[in-house]
């Protein structure tokens, strides 16, 4: 899959959340988000001392995560193209390749694209 179908396939993805309010999307993401439940607040994650890079640390920490899409849906419209960090199984570096093409989608659809 090349770049832009990659971005594609993941942006098509998120069509189901377009009429989701934003306040739903955050109960998903803060009830079931795995970063939230996975290590308890007094706690260092196992791989801390590990160095990877955001890729890495997406794959491994949101693979498994059954609020990815939501918590991607959730930081593309609240954090758009100046997103941070690992989010949504994605680095920031993916997200904001991604954001132009959901965004764009969004706008086809007539709905909010931000
Ligand atoms: S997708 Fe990743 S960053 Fe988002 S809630 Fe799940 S584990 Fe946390």
């Amino acid at each position: 899959m090349n770049p832009e179908n990659y971005y594609e396939v993941i942006a098509a993805d998120l069509d189901r959340f377009a009429t989701v309010p934003d306040e739903v999307l955050w109960e998903i993401v803060t009830l079931d988000g795995r970063c939230l439940w996975l290590v308890p607040a007094d706690e260092t994650p196992e791989w801390d001392e590990e160095e990877l890079t955001d890729r890495e640390l997406a794959a491994r920490l949101c693979a498994e995560c059954p609020a990815r899409r939501a918590c991607l849906e959730l930081e593309l419209r609240v954090a758009g193209a100046d997103s941070v960090g690992v989010w949504g199984g994605l680095s920031d570096e993916d997200r904001r390749a991604l954001y132009p093409v959901w965004r764009a989608r969004r706008g086809r659809m007539g709905g909010p694209s931000s």
